[in-house]
């Protein structure tokens, strides 16, 4: 795989990637849209890919009416997902039955919130002509090229196993 677009290193907000727009210091990027934690692990750990970069805001989530969540994000090739951290006393009066509470020393509890940030892509396979017009390279029957129309980005897969 071409890694001259991938947003590699940490603490990363780059541009031009799935389509997100990072926005301001304390908003959350768009588009984006709340999925559960097994969505969240299948998109991070068994995608096939690793992560490249990762990022880290503290924000407020349009939705939440108390303080800032924690927020990391990791950066895949063709993903990027988030989990927010809430944290919370267990006598505060909200009502939360969204996220994965994780007990803090059972006064307090952290709840994870994931999400998928970036666009949900719609790849079609590009013809050999088409590749090589957008700058791609296709090295032949084996190498099949598929582009997102929504956002841009490019992938491109060797099936001879
Ligand atoms: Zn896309």
């Amino acid at each position: 795989m071409r890694t001259d677009k991938l947003p590699l290193g940490v603490w990363h907000e780059p541009k031009d990637y799935l389509g997100i727009d990072w926005k301001t210091y304390n908003k959350m990027p768009e588009p984006y849209r709340e999925i559960d934690y097994e969505e969240f692990l299948k998109i991070l750990v068994c995608s096939g890919w690793g992560v490249v970069a990762t990022n880290f805001k503290q924000l407020q989530l349009p939705e939440e009416t108390g303080g800032a969540a924690s927020v990391n994000f990791f950066l895949l090739p063709y993903n990027c997902v988030a989990v927010a951290d809430i944290y919370e006393y267990t006598w505060s009066k909200s009502k939360r039955d969204q996220g994965l509470k994780i007990d803090s020393h059972g006064k307090a509890y952290h709840c994870l919130r994931f999400f998928k940030v970036g666009c949900d892509h719609k790849f079609r396979e590009m013809s050999v002509k088409e590749t090589v017009e957008r700058g791609g390279i296709h090295d032949g029957a084996f190498c099949h090229a598929y582009i997102c129309d929504k956002c841009g980005t490019k992938q491109t897969v060797d099936s001879s196993g």
